[in-house]
């Protein structure tokens, strides 16, 4: 195998002990701690898992946790009355709806009514919309988890061939603003994209959220490129991603592995945003320009 391997897990642990000191410094100067409140409507065990470690995630770096859980029968109002609860709570930097919801509950429309200074997920409108014109804002999770990646492994992305595979609200898109805004060439491909290979074979920068196991084979992976794979599947291999973890490394310069690649990330990355909501707030409370 010739690619670097890029470590998710130590580099979220490092983001992690960032928040942490950057959480101490902001109570210490008197500020209450950032809050995040988790809404978890219904049993589904996946899910629980994922709140309940972004719950503990929470309180290891000084964010108070708010953990809301409603039955699976929970109605649509009553959820939307503990958002608009949530919104009005001055203790809560940050609101995480969890989805999927179960079917009576809306939840897209709901995570629309999150206030946009509390939308630590960065899937509100508004945030969508300010990223899409390259402002200041709070972008999702996973996504600036991946440029993290890119960040920390100084992958130059100015000028560079970006190919994304996918074209999701929750990853492909903002991924692919997100290249875009570090001036990479970015080309965005999806379930209808012809020549597919031949595409991603163009890339020095491959990110994989296709939500297909192993769709990304070793020779479409251009020699020496960046490859970061967003895919997780569980199968009776074990986990794996999107790519073809064996094969691409054979090519790739630095790749992510699945699990321990992007997957860290994206705890990692709601802790720092929660801090920075909490930031965005205070800083509309005493009246200051929306400064990021
Ligand atoms: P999604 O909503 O299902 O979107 C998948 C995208 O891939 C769609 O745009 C689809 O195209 C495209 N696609 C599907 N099959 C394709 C094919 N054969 N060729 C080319 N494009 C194809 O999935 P997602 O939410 O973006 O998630 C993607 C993957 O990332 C999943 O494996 C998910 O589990 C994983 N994920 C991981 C994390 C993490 O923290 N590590 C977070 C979120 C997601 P169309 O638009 O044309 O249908």
């Amino acid at each position: 195998m010739a690619a670097e391997i890029i470590d998710g897990k130590a580099i979220a642990q490092r983001v992690r002990a960032e928040v942490a000191a950057d959480v101490a410094a902001w109570t210490a100067d008197g500020r209450p701690a950032p809050g995040l409140a988790t809404v978890l409507v219904g049993d589904d065990p996946a899910s629980a898992v994922y709140i309940g470690g972004k719950q503990r995630a929470s309180a290891e770096v000084g964010i108070a946790a708010y953990d809301h859980r409603l039955p699976q029968d929970a109605p649509h109002a009553e959820v939307e009355a503990l958002l608009h609860e949530l919104n009005a709570d001055p203790r809560v930097s940050g609101i995480l709806l969890q989805l999927p919801t179960p079917p009576q509950v809306d939840g897209p429309a709901l995570t629309e009514l999150i206030d946009p200074l509390k939308d630590v997920d960065g899937l509100t409108p508004l945030s969508a919309g300010m990223l899409a014109k390259g402002r200041p804002g709070l972008r999702p999770c996973t996504p600036e988890g991946v440029l993290e990646l890119l960040r920390r492994h100084d992958v130059a992305l100015e000028g560079a061939e970006a190919v994304v595979l996918g074209r999701s609200d929750l990853v492909g898109k903002p991924v692919a603003a997100l290249l875009l805004q570090a001036n990479a060439t970015v080309t965005t491909c999806h379930s209808r994209t012809r020549e597919l290979a031949a595409v991603c074979r163009r890339a020095d920068v491959l990110v994989a959220a296709v939500g297909r196991p192993r769709l990304v084979q070793g020779d479409w992976v251009k020699p020496g490129a960046t490859v970061i794979d967003v895919g997780i599947h569980r199968t009776v291999d074990g986990l794996v991603g999107d790519v073809d973890f064996a094969a691409a490394a054979e090519r790739a310069a630095r790749i992510t592995p699945v699990p321990g690649g992007v997957g860290p990330m994206t705890i990692a990355m709601l802790l720092r945003n929660t801090l920075r909501a909490a930031r965005l707030q205070a800083e509309a409370a005493a009246g200051a320009p929306a400064a990021r």
